[in-house]
Order: C-alpha cells, then sequence, then structure tokens
C-alpha cells in the first residue's frame, strides 16, 4: 500500500455515533525514525470503551485502539522486518511503534492459534474475562455464574474460561434469540435469555431460582439491577463495564433501584480494569493456548473485512451487531 489512512473524529456525538462523525484522512506511509519501526496493520479491535472516548478525546487526530501489525521496515534493533507486533495506535492502516513503547509487544506465535485470537480470547477482551473471575470473583469449582451481555467478546470468553475453570450453571443475557441460541448451542452456556424478553431480574430467576454465586456484568442499569436480584447472600459482582451507558454517560441511569440489596445480600461488588492485570497476560496464554489448539475452545468473533468498514463495524457493535469479539481484518 503507498498510501496510509487514519480514522479521525471530526464531532462529538449526541447519542448513538454516526459515519458523519468521523473522516478517513488519506497521507503518506510514515517513514520511521531511528529507534523506531513501520509497521502495517493486519486487524483491529473496535471496542465499546472507544465511544466513551469520543466524549473527551480531542477531535481530529487518530483514535487510539488495539491493532496487531508486521514490521515491513524497521530502525529498531528489537524488531525484525516480518515481526508481528501488538500495539495501540489503532484506527490506521500504518503504525510507527517501538519496542518499548506501553502497550506494544511481539505476539508469541502458537501453531495452529489464529492471529486474530490476539485480540480476541488471547488478548484484552480474554484477560478481562480471565482476571474477572479468576482474580475478582475467584470463581471456585461447581459455583453458577450469570454473564451479561454474554454474547459479545468479553461475555463468550467468559462463558467459555469459566468452563474450563469447573464453573456449574452458566447463564446468560444476550439481545437477540439468535445470540441466545449462539450462546448455549455453540459456546457452551447452560442457559441464555434474551434480555428484550422481560426484567432482567425475572428472567434469571427463571432459569436460576436458587440464584448464582457470581456475575460478570458488562451493561449496567437494568441489569446490574437484574443481576444484584439474581445473587445469592455472599454473591460477588466482577463490575466489567455498562455498554448500556456509554451513549449518554452524562444522564445518570434509572437503575439499578435495588442497590441497598447489596448490603441486605452481603454481596461484593468489584470494579475491574484491565490494564490493572496486565501481569496476567502469560498466564492467560499458558491456561488457554493448550486448549486453543486441541480445538475444546474458540475465539468467538465477528469480522468485518475491509478498512472501509471500521465505522459501520464500531456502531453496528454498539448496537449488537456482533457476536463475539468484532474485528477488522484489513491485511493478510
Ligand atoms: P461486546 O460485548 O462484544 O459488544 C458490545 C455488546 O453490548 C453488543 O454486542 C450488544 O450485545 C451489547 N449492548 C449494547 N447496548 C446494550 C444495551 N443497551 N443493553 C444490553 N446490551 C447492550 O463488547 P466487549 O468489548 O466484549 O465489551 C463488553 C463490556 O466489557 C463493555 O461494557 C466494555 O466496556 C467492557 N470492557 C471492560 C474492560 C475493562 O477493563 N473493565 C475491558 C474490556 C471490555 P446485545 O446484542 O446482547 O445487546
Amino acid at each position: 500500500m503507498t498510501v496510509s489512512i487514519t480514522v479521525q473524529q471530526t464531532a462529538r456525538p449526541q447519542g448513538l455515533p454516526t459515519p458523519a462523525d468521523f473522516e478517513f484522512v488519506h497521507g503518506p506511509v510514515p517513514d520511521p525514525a531511528p529507534g523506531s519501526a513501520l509497521v502495517e496493520n493486519l486487524y483491529l479491535s473496535v471496542d465499546p470503551y472507544h465511544r466513551e472516548l469520543m466524549d473527551e478525546e480531542p477531535l481530529r487526530t487518530p483514535l487510539e485502539g488495539r491493532a496487531i501489525g508486521r514490521v515491513v521496515l524497521s530502525r529498531d534493533p528489537a524488531l525484525a522486518e516480518g515481526d508481528l507486533v501488538l500495539h495501540r495506535q489503532g484506527w490506521r492502516t500504518h503504525a510507527v511503534v517501538t519496542a518499548g513503547a506501553a502497550g506494544t509487544r511481539r505476539i508469541r506465535h502458537y501453531e495452529g492459534v489464529p492471529l486474530s485470537a490476539h485480540l480476541g480470547i488471547l488478548g484484552g477482551t480474554g484477560l478481562t474475562a480471565y482476571v474477572a473471575l479468576t482474580r475478582i470473583l475467584k470463581l471456585r469449582a461447581g459455583e453458577d455464574l450469570f454473564v451479561t451481555a454474554a454474547a459479545g467478546g468479553v461475555g463468550t470468553a467468559a462463558g467459555r474460561i469459566a468452563r474450563l475453570l469447573g464453573a456449574g450453571r452458566i447463564i446468560g443475557s444476550a439481545g437477540s434469540r439468535k445470540k441466545v441460541e449462539y450462546l448455549t448451542d455453540g459456546v457452551g452456556y447452560d442457559a441464555a435469555f434474551d434480555y428484550h424478553d422481560g426484567p432482567v431480574g425475572d428472567s434469571l430467576a427463571k432459569a436460576a431460582p436458587d440464584g448464582v454465586h457470581a456475575v460478570v456484568e458488562n451493561v449496567g442499569g437494568d441489569h446490574l439491577e437484574g443481576a444484584i436480584a439474581g445473587l445469592r447472600d455472599f454473591g460477588r459482582i466482577a463490575w466489567v463495564g455498562a455498554v448500556s451507558q456509554y451513549n449518554n454517560l452524562a444522564q445518570p441511569p434509572a437503575a439499578p433501584r435495588n442497590l441497598f440489596d447489596i448490603v441486605a445480600k452481603s454481596i461484593r461488588l468489584e470494579g475491574v480494569l484491565v490494564r490493572d492485570h496486565r501481569d496476567a497476560q502469560e498466564e492467560l496464554e499458558d491456561f488457554l493456548v493448550p486448549h486453543l489448539r486441541s480445538g475444546r475452545v474458540t475465539s468467538d468473533e465477528t469480522v468485518i473485512e475491509g478498512f472501509e468498514g471500521i465505522l459501520d463495524g464500531f456502531i453496528g457493535m454498539l448496537s449488537g451487531s456482533n457476536t463475539g469479539k468484532l474485528l477488522i481484518h484489513i491485511g493478510d
């Protein structure tokens, strides 16, 4: 490719973003200075937190984000041409990276494991699910688990990892009948429900009449309320995200209305930020790679082909168009 393209945000969205809030900016392929390397991106990750960034980050600068690319020209002795690297300068076709920069690392190649998994179940998405289950919830064998936004990247990874950890019943909520079927038939959830069918707490009570021990909560609002309602005494919640609120963060959510049940049921609610747990990356890979190789586990993903699909992918993901981790594939 002789031209480099970045995506820049040009306006602050009200509610759900639209393509008019962004611009594709063409320029020359950057020339890496001594000590850095030019990377041609292959996969880009677009994530719910990008919607949060859109309220804060300066306009008309390329958006950050995780990406996997191949080094095509290196002036950094620590990077060789052909190396595959993960970095945080996504939403662009080319990036200039240095081996020592925060968020940049060479990807370890595992025979039989697809490259895209390094942005999915082996990447920040899988790491979020893994630390929520092992460090925050400390899930024990036989314990029942509820996962919200279960058919997304973190949700599918949480279901698969919880199964490997010996969870009891695993129950998920998602936004369509098709996703519910995917969870039970494809991911290995024991039960799932469409949150449009009624209050989350009621649907969870039907799926788990005795309550659950632990929750991975990705949605916030009415889902957090339902999770509190569906927990047993001394239950635990790993609060990972609030995707139902990112389009209107300034507006306080109407739910949860049952916060005091956290006291009444001696529930522990703990927030989790994956960036505080980067040290668990190697542990995650040691744990999952044998299962990925054997085929017992797959990295669930929806892949959009072509750089020009990044906006539809991102906006669609915020409305639930994806199953598993949403990725943009721009090169081989
Ligand atoms: P994802 O779940 O793959 O995609 C977002 C999903 O959210 C959509 O597919 C949609 O699925 C669901 N959704 C959107 N609006 C909703 C609403 N109003 N009510 C219920 N569900 C809604 O995204 P992800 O990357 O795996 O992230 C999932 C959550 O984890 C997000 O909250 C994200 O911010 C959080 N996260 C946190 C960390 C951390 O460090 N704390 C790291 C990674 C991700 P449906 O079709 O089911 O509605």
